[in-house]
Order: structure tokens, then C-alpha cells, then sequence
């Protein structure tokens, strides 16, 4: 089919609520993909941090293919063994949770949030989050989102919900009280820009949620699955939550979220509480074994290190050359640019020299390759992204385009 006529069947027949590039995807391999014309591209934000170990790795080709042929969905009226092992394999990385399964990120979100006001009782209904923070799109992550933009149009929001500065301990404990049920942040802000909880921000948090029986929430749909080099972001700082979201990565491509939470408090999710349809199918939890046996059969975590070492090497030199960029940031492979002008125009260059990047915020270039990149994909988007910044920024003001 012709791209053309993709792109008018969209048109016609799909809500316009994402704003597009006019190419059209047909396949991907580990850290490329090739649009229907046959052009091939190397992508360093592969499925916007879904497809953490690259994109169609074959153990989850295999994986699903296998799954497909015994059982694709099953309810959960019964148990199913790929479920439960799931569950066991992230309890076992994590903090010795007991997991709930979902379908995206927003869903994982949304179940912290009701788990939390649950557990915690009627006196207790209050939510904290952090500015810049991003939660998903539905009713309550949205609420949860401080960022005024995503609101638009969509009030009233969920009540109970107070925002404060992220890493910000003197804000948070301004705002504590005995009404709050949970804290729910991000060990580091993904779409906020690549912002990095300190750790005594994630202790304070912590130690308040103890002080005032709240359950501390963090949300790791971005940072976890290995993206910082440890199995889940917040093993950066050593400091546990009570529930922690997953989503993206976790199914090495297929649509699937979780919540994992200490014992004592999942245990308030009786039946009748919570539930989803698809949540913990055989088919994506099977995807998402796959996916965590690839990580540690592969080293992987390792290579997320080692890499994240090397982009930020090469990334310094371009700092060095280009003072646009103000600031590299970031842990392991879940790496932000901070430019001092807008980076959309540098994203769209890089696209047409074959290499797919991200910008959000505005300013911020989101540098997320997956977690098995080579040392020579790394040297060829790092070429390609000084080329670019060359054209627009060498020897003059900016206005090189
Ligand atoms: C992407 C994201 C979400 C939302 O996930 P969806 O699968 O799009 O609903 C929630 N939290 C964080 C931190 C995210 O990055």
C-alpha cells in the first residue's frame, strides 16, 4: 500500500488526536525500522520507551507465537500459569510485592490510586504528585498529571488532589497532613524532561508516608524494566515505595501494565474492589517473561549501563561543541538533552537523515535507545545528531537552517 493511501484512509476513518509524521511504519528490527517506502531509519526512542529490548526481539517473537498456539486469553475467573509467573519474576526484582495486572500505563496508575484510597480508609482521601509529572490520560492520571495542559477542557478533575515543586522536600512537607492517602511520583520524570528524584526527596516522601500511614507510589512506567540500568528506577536512589505502576517495556512491545504492591497493602484488593478484562492474559504476560528472560539472558542491564556510560561521553563532546545544550541528564539509557532553544526543528532534521529521536517539553531531547544497543548504532546517531546540530549551529547564532 502506498503511503498515500494510508495517510488519507487516516483522514478519513481515524481520530485526528495525535499529531503525526507522514510516514508510515511497516517494520521494525531491534533499533531500526523502515517506512512502507523501504527507507530505513535508526531509532534511539523505539516505540516511545516500549520496546525497551528493541523492536520484534526474538525471544518475544518466539514467546508470543508459542503462547498464541495454547491459549491467547483466558478470564480471570481461573488462574493461568504465565500470569503467575509474571508476578513471581517481578516480585522477585522488586521489593517482594504482590502484583495486578493491566493493559497500559494510565490503567497501572489508576489502580495505585484506588488501591491507595482504599487501603488507607475514609479518613484519608488526599493524592500528592509532582509538577511536571505524567501519569497517562485517563480521568485520575490525568488528575494526577500537574501539568495544567493536559486538563484543558477536561474539567472538573478527580477532588483530592494537591500538587507541589518536584524535589521539593520543604513544599512537601508544607502540604502533609493526616488526610493524605498516598504520594505518587516518578524516580525520574520521563515526559516532564528527564528529571532525576534525588534520593533524599524519595526518603522524605517515604519517611512522611510512614509518619502519616500514606503509601508512597512511585511510578516507573518509564523508568523501569531495566531503562536505567537496574531493574526498576527507583533502586537508583535504594528507596522503596509501597506500589509501584509498570507499563511500557514491560511487555517487550505488547500492551500490558502492572502494579506491585507490599503484601500487606494488596491485600486490600478483595474481590469486587478492582479488575480488568485483559489484564494478565496468557499472550502478554507470556510476552512479558520473554521480555525479562532476554534482559538477563542477555546481560543487559550491563549493556544499559555500559552504553549509557558511552552516549554520555559522546554526548559531552557535543555539549562541548554546541553550547545550545546546556545540560545532559539522566540514568543508564533514560537520557535528556536540555537545550537552550526549541528542539522540534532538531528532531525533524535528524528524521530526515534517517534517525528517530524525541523531544518533549519543548526543550528537552529524550535520548532512549534500547537496551541492547552497539557501540556502532550509538556512533552512527551521534554522528547523524552532530551533523544536524552542525547545520544549525555551528559558527553562528542559531539561524543556520
Ligand atoms: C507513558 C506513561 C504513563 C501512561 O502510560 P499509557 O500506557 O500511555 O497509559 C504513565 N506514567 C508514566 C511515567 C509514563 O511515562
Amino acid at each position: 500500500m502506498e503511503t498515500k493511501q494510508t495517510l488519507e484512509q487516516f483522514e478519513q476513518f481515524v481520530i485526528a488526536n495525535y499529531g503525526r509524521l507522514p510516514f508510515v511504519i511497516n517494520k521494525g528490527q531491534g533499533s531500526r525500522i523502515w517506512d512502507a517506502d523501504g527507507k530505513e531509519y535508526l531509532d534511539m526512542f523505539p516505540g516511545w520507551a516500549v520496546s525497551g529490548i528493541g523492536h520484534c526481539h526474538p525471544k518475544v517473537v518466539e514467546a508470543i507465537r508459542r503462547q498464541a498456539g495454547e491459549l491467547i486469553h483466558m478470564d480471570n475467573t481461573f488462574y493461568n500459569e504465565p500470569q503467575g509467573q509474571l508476578a513471581q519474576m517481578l516480585s522477585e526484582r522488586s521489593f517482594g510485592g504482590k502484583c495486578f495486572f493491566c493493559n497500559s500505563g494510565a490503567e497501572a496508575v489508576e489502580a495505585a490510586l484506588k488501591l491507595a484510597r482504599r487501603h488507607t480508609g475514609k479518613e484519608k482521601y488526599k493524592i500528592i504528585s509532582a509538577e511536571g509529572g505524567f501519569h497517562g490520560r485517563t480521568m485520575g492520571a490525568i488528575t494526577a498529571t500537574a501539568q495544567p495542559k493536559y486538563h484543558q477542557g477536561f474539567l472538573p478533575l478527580v477532588p483530592g488532589f494537591v500538587y507541589v515543586p518536584f524535589n521539593d522536600v520543604a513544599a512537601l512537607e508544607a502540604v502533609f497532613d493526616d488526610e493524605v492517602a498516598a504520594v505518587i511520583v516518578e524516580p525520574i520524570q520521563g515526559e516532564g524532561g528527564i528529571k532525576v528524584a534525588s534520593q533524599e526527596y524519595l526518603q522524605r516522601i517515604r519517611d512522611l508516608c510512614d509518619e502519616h500511614g500514606a503509601l508512597a507510589i512511585w511510578d516507573e512506567v518509564q523508568s523501569g524494566m531495566g531503562r536505567t540500568g537496574k531493574w526498576f528506577g527507583y533502586q537508583n536512589m535504594g528507596v522503596e515505595p509501597d506500589i509501584m505502576t509498570l507499563a511500557k517495556a514491560l511487555g517487550g512491545g505488547v500492551a500490558i501494565g502492572a502494579i506491585a504492591a507490599r503484601p500487606e497493602v494488596a491485600a486490600s484488593l478483595v474481590p469486587g474492589t478492582h479488575a480488568s478484562t485483559f489484564g494478565g492474559n496468557p499472550l502478554a504476560c507470556a510476552a512479558g517473561i520473554a521480555t525479562i528472560e532476554a534482559i538477563e539472558q542477555e546481560n543487559l542491564l550491563e549493556n544499559t549501563l555500559e552504553m549509557g556510560q558511552y552516549v554520555r561521553e559522546k554526548l559531552g563532546q557535543l555539549q562541548q561543541k554546541y553550547p545550545v545544550i546546556e545540560e545532559v541528564r539522566g540514568v543508564g539509557l533514560m537520557l535528556g538533552i536540555q537545550l537552550g532553544q526549541a528542539g522540534a526543528e532538531i528532531v525533524s532534521r535528524c528524521w530526515e537523515k534517517g534517525l528517530r529521536i524525541n523531544c518533549t517539553q519543548e526543550t528537552v531531547l529524550r535520548f532512549m535507545p534500547a537496551m541492547n544497543v552497539t557501540r556502532e548504532l550509538i556512533d552512527r546517531a551521534i554522528g547523524i545528531m552532530d551533523e544536524t546540530f552542525g547545520e544549525k549551529y555551528a559558527g553562528d547564532n542559531g539561524n543556520g537552517f
